[in-house]
């Protein structure tokens, strides 16, 4: 059986954003663009959710925090970074605190620019890592999983 024949949960979490992004995960939920009609469904639990939404940048403070979510969820799980902070920083990049985008703290599948990401591109994304968490049970079969990131690991380099 198909992993994805199951509607996939998502997370969200706002590392560090201007709440412009968050804005539009909540608008790509309710029933404006509903993305609940195909079963996505946002869980504030990570055992429970096999996506996670990460709007704004990564900074000194939450690194731990999205380390904690991504390691609490089960596998295949897949994270999408939403919006331009969560992608490279953004308009943030360059502040004292700031280390850039979500993929320097975790392996990040999708990446959804915008500034505010577009509940559009969101929906896109989410259909993008549907194919991302298939491909990632197929490899689980083989003997294949996710990393465990210490909360305390080095910061990833950048895309990796
Ligand atoms: S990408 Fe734009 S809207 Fe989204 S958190 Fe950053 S500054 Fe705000």
């Amino acid at each position: 059986m198909s992993f994805m024949s199951k509607s996939p949960w998502v997370i969200h979490y706002d590392a560090s954003s201007c709440n412009g992004c968050d804005i539009e995960v909540l608008a790509t939920l309710c029933p404006g663009f509903d993305a609940e009609r195909f079963g996505v469904i946002n869980t504030g639990n990570p055992k429970h959710a096999d996506i996670f939404l990460v709007t704004g940048s990564v900074n000194s403070r939450n690194i731990h925090v999205i380390r904690e979510i991504y390691n609490q969820m089960p596998e295949p799980k897949a994270v999408i970074a939403c919006g331009c902070c969560a992608c490279e920083g953004g308009v943030f990049h360059d502040c004292y605190n700031v280390i850039g985008g979500v993929d320097r703290a975790i392996p990040v599948d999708v990446y959804a620019p915008g500034c505010a990401v577009r509940p559009e591109a969101l929906i896109d994304a989410i259909v993008e890592a549907e194919k991302v968490l298939e491909e990632k049970y197929e490899a689980m079969k083989k003997g294949e999983h996710a990393p465990i990131i210490p909360l305390d690991a080095p910061v990833l380099k950048k895309g990796a």
